[in-house]
């Protein structure tokens, strides 16, 4: 009898679909089965073999498509099947991807698979917004944080740990939240006046940001209509952007005479 298929558990990276690595993309060449989710671009599952089953498990905002525990009954059984599976997943499996999840389903069940890493949107917004995470002189640190807290997971967001410990904050999942994550920030003692990128569909061409402080942030999200997915980047290194801005300027003046 054959044995079990393998299951790879693949970041798809932030958007842009150049932005996946060779070894995910030679998995979903090779796939059998492909389960994806709601921010995977076509442009990325059109390199999945012509044979190859696509499955769609995306959820959309405030609506399971699929519960995760039939992606799990699903991922263990097409495995049992002896395919090759491929789960795609946006940014990182394992930054906010629920693919822990996904993999101790796997291991569980006895099912072999390994998790190949994806560029996290948080990174991938950044660079596209022109907005170094860490900079000399102004963060020497950045955080990934959830805006949202998952039904009954009671483990609170240490806000006040966040506001004064870390330089650079990459807020996940916080359009919905904003008015409440301002709030607690501001309330811990960020100062008012720190700068703040918005920045929606980061990588993709239909990115939009917005640059505005800490203080006018909710009023600026619902001015712009600020839709999912996007991510808030909180901290000076925001500043960056605009000395990069101006150079850019200059370039264009140098090289445009
Ligand atoms: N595993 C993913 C995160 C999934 S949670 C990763 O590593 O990136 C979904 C959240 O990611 C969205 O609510 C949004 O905050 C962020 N996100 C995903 N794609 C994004 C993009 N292209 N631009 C900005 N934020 C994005």
């Amino acid at each position: 009898m054959k044995g079990p298929g393998t299951v790879s558990i693949v970041g798809a990276g932030p958007g842009d679909s150049e932005l996946i690595t060779v070894k995910a993309m030679k998995r979903l060449r090779e796939a059998e089965v492909v389960l994806y989710d709601r921010l995977i671009s076509e442009e990325l599952l059109a390199y999945a073999g012509p044979c190859a089953e696509l499955v769609y498990c995306g959820k959309a905002p405030g609506r399971h498509a699929m519960p995760q525990e039939d992606i799990h009954r699903r991922l263990v059984g097409y495995a049992l099947e002896g395919k090759r599976v491929v789960r795609l997943k946006g940014g990182d499996p394992f930054v906010f991807g629920r693919g822990g999840e996904e993999a101790l389903a796997l291991a569980a069940a006895g099912i072999p698979y390994e998790v190949i890493p994806g560029i996290t949107s948080a990174l991938g917004a950044a660079a596209s917004a022109g907005v170094p995470l860490t900079h000399r002189g102004a963060a020497a640190s950045f955080a990934c944080v959830t805006g949202t807290r998952c039904h009954g997971d009671r483990q609170p967001i240490r806000w006040d740990l966040l506001a004064q410990g870390v330089d650079t904050l990459a807020i996940y999942m916080g359009v919905s939240q904003i008015a409440a994550i301002r709030s607690e920030l501001l309330r811990h003692g960020k100062a008012a006046q720190t700068p703040v990128a918005l920045i929606e569909s980061g990588t993709t061409r239909k990115q939009r940001t917005f640059i505005c402080t800490l203080d006018d942030m909710h009023k600026l999200a619902a001015a712009v209509k600020l839709s999912n997915p996007a991510l808030i980047l909180v901290g000076e290194v925001v500043r960056v952007r605009e000395q990069l801005q101006q150079f850019e300027h200059q370039a264009e003046v140098y090289y445009g005479s």
